[in-house]
């Protein structure tokens, strides 16, 4: 837990968010803006980062944020998504705890830069 992490804060449930899957270490929320019908934040209960942090700290979690994006993705698009980890501000991270966007529900655009 951080201080003034919003990330941090939905998890511990002080923020409130829209929560589609959680557990005892991550949790899974609706993005507040959605870029596609289905815009899922996987998010580790661990503050680290960025997804080199939390691979060098915890491999096993970030497997298990895959396994959860994927469940997601069956129970919502076919099982198929993408899956984003914006990493630095020129990337477009905004929030500094480490969170995979899980995107899916219609034909995807390619247009990242
Ligand atoms: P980033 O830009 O760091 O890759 O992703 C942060 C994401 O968090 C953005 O897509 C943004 O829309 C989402 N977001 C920001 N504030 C909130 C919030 O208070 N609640 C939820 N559910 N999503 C948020
Ligand atoms: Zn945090």
């Amino acid at each position: 837990m951080s201080d003034d992490c919003l990330f941090c804060a939905i998890a511990a449930g002080s923020i409130p968010a829209e929560k589609v899957l959680e557990n005892d270490r991550l949790i899974a929320f609706r993005d507040i803006a959605p870029k596609a019908p289905t815009h899922v934040l996987v998010v580790p209960r661990l503050h680290v980062e960025n997804v080199a942090e939390l691979a060098a700290a915890d491999a096993s979690l970030l497997a298990e944020m895959a396994a959860a994006a994927q469940q997601i993705a069956d129970k919502e698009c076919g099982g198929e998504f993408r899956w984003i980890f914006n990493t630095g501000a020129t990337a477009g991270q905004s929030v500094f705890h480490v969170h995979g966007h899980v995107l899916g529900g219609g034909e995807l655009g390619w247009e990242p830069a």
